[in-house]
């Protein structure tokens, strides 16, 4: 599953993550409007970045201890 994170570059946190099914581009940028405007009117670099959520799980999966 694939999923769009709305990610604060000066924050170092991943702020949202949207399922790109259901989210365009344009929803995504509305909805950081919305719901992150501290972040937006602070001047920090938002950036939307791509998730895997599968990629993810199998590194999770690896024995690393
Ligand atoms: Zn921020």
């Amino acid at each position: 599953m694939v999923f769009k994170e709305i990610y604060c570059q000066d924050c170092d946190i991943i702020l949202a993550r949207y399922n790109m099914v259901y989210f365009s581009d344009s929803n995504i940028a509305e909805l950081v409007r919305l719901h992150y405007p501290s972040h937006v009117k602070s001047g920090h670099s938002l950036m939307v970045r791509i998730s895997e959520i599968d990629r993810t799980s199998s590194v999770e999966i690896n024995e690393t201890k």
